[in-house]
């Protein structure tokens, strides 16, 4: 046996790509880091890869060849031609193909002719488990984030009866995956006579089916928890797929990306101010509020020209830029830091409060800030600027919505009340920048847009934007 193929070269380098992903993933923390952080974490994984590929019990090179260049094509053509703003979407279709991954991983075992022991069958059945409700559940999250299908909730009659059944079936089948595998018929326990492939298969239909139960009811504004709860749940289907084939470096990497999903959850949890049970089985705005689409709210809407919005701005002596999916959508972020500096320029304190759910993937709003090299020190979290809000001058709300929708706060039967949002309207005047009245992503309507100190500034935010830096040069 060659050194490179002998289990402590094997493992060693898998402790040493762990590391790396550890160091990464801290390195991820920060913008400036962020970068080398991704790479550092690349490389552990190109480490794991071929130390795998090292291994004897490799039976066939040609096909790993073949999913190595497709993998490589498909990798390299979704980081090329998908639109930034169509990043949120591929991200919940990648996760859905990690729990796919997994969920073969687990089948592959199972039907492999060679024996399997009680470990690895209770691994396989949690891995089929959780990769197939990954699997549906995320290519669900696809639909709703890419408005192919409504982002509204969809909830069945009996939603909870329905479910709870499903979860009995899924795990009474994974049960008797466990205990009945490698059993004569005599010894079987249970009343299910099927061999071990048929309750397999109808174990695999069954997670499908539950994937998009869980998910379905979950819309609105409770999407970012979901996103981030698949993300985790991809991450226990590859550790628990590490356990199935007795991978040290699968089952360190899927416990990472399954560990930060879960505190993902929690922070997204905290940010809409509701417990994670209530996210999954409260149905978003099933309490029918009086500000869903179309409701009645009331006043004048007051439009601004840019021209009158940089008169404005000129005497402004502290300015908040509030950012939200709608300058992801006019890719508005470089002339919006363009827009900062001059204001800066002109003696004006300038911050960017993120909300952690504004845009449509945790994180949207600072990825794009920092690709347009606008200061970590700037931005700020609504726990910090709230308090200062009243003696703001001026809130340019670029392309926001329902993050900085004043019925959170003073509605009480609007689906996101209770939820933190910037509190905007108590600025002394607020600009916002979007196309239309049209509602955001929750579909609820926002009484901002009417309230006697906002201004709307129609348009494309790039064009709004750029207008106004074209104002300030001139
Ligand atoms: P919203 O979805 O509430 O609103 C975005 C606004 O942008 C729209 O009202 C739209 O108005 C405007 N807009 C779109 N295109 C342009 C453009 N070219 N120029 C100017 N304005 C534009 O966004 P928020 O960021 O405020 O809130 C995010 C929402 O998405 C929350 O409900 C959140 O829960 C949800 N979500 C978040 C995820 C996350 O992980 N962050 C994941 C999934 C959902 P108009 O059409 O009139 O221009």
């Amino acid at each position: 046996m060659l050194f490179f193929q002998s289990p402590i070269f094997i493992n060693l380098s898998y402790i040493f790509a762990s590391i790396l992903f550890i160091f990464g993933l801290k390195m991820l923390s920060s913008p400036e880091t962020a970068q080398r952080g991704n790479i550092i974490s690349a490389l552990g994984m190109l480490l794991a890869i071929l130390v795998t590929l090292t291994q004897k019990n490799i039976i066939s090179y040609e096909y790993l060849l073949i999913a190595l260049v497709l993998g490589i094509a498909v990798g390299i053509m979704a980081s090329s031609f998908v639109k930034m703003t169509s990043m949120p979407e591929l991200v919940a279709l990648f996760n859905g193909f990690g729990g796919m991954a997994s969920l073969l991983v687990g089948v592959a075992e199972y039907i492999n002719p060679s024996n399997v022991n009680l470990i690895q069958l209770i691994a396989i059945s949690f891995t089929v488990l959780i990769g197939g409700i990954t699997f549906s559940g995320s290519l669900l999250a696809f639909g709703k984030l890419s408005e192919i299908i409504s982002g509204k909730p969809l909830i069945l009659y009996g939603q909870k009866i329905i479910l709870s059944v499903f979860i009995i079936i899924g795990i009474s089948l994974a049960l008797d995956l466990i205990i009945n595998t490698g059993v004569t018929d005599a010894e079987k326990f249970g009343f299910l006579n099927l061999s071990g492939p048929t309750v397999l298969y109808i174990l695999i239909a069954v997670t499908l089916i539950l994937g998009i139960l869980l998910t379905a009811p979950i819309g609105g504004a409770d999407m970012p928890v979901v996103i981030a709860l698949l993300n985790s749940y991809s991450g226990l289907a590859a550790s628990s797929a590490g356990f199935v084939i007795n991978n040290n470096v699968l089952i360190v990497a899927g416990a990472l990306v399954g560990a930060s999903g879960l505190i993902l959850t929690n922070i997204m949890c905290k940010a809409m101010n509701r417990s994670l049970t209530n996210v999954l089985f409260g149905g978003f705005g099933s309490a029918s509020g009086d500000s869903s689409k179309g409701g009645q709210i009331q006043g004048e809407v007051k439009p601004i020209s840019a021209e009158d919005a940089y008169l404005i701005l000129e005497a402004a002596n502290s300015v908040l830029v509030v950012p939200g999916y709608g300058m992801a959508v006019s890719q508005a972020q470089h002339v919006v830091r363009e827009l900062g500096e001059l204001l800066e320029e002109n003696g004006c304190e300038v911050k960017y409060a993120i909300h952690p759910v504004a845009g449509r993937m945790p994180g949207h709003m600072n990825v794009l800030l920092a690709e347009a090299n606008v200061s970590y020190d700037l931005l700020a979290e609504p726990d910090d600027v709230n308090p200062l809000m009243d003696t703001t001058d001026v809130c340019i709300v670029i392309g926001a919505n329902d993050v900085v929708n004043p019925d959170a706060r003073e509605n009480e039967s609007s689906p996101i009340f209770g939820m933190p949002v910037i509190e905007v309207d108590r600025a002394k005047t607020v600009f916002v920048l979007k196309r239309s009245m049209a509602a955001g992503f929750a579909g609820i309507d926002n009484p901002l847009f009417l309230k006697e100190n906002t201004r709307m500034l129609f348009g494309d935010a790039k064009e709004s934007i750029s207008t106004l830096v074209s104002e300030f040069k001139s």
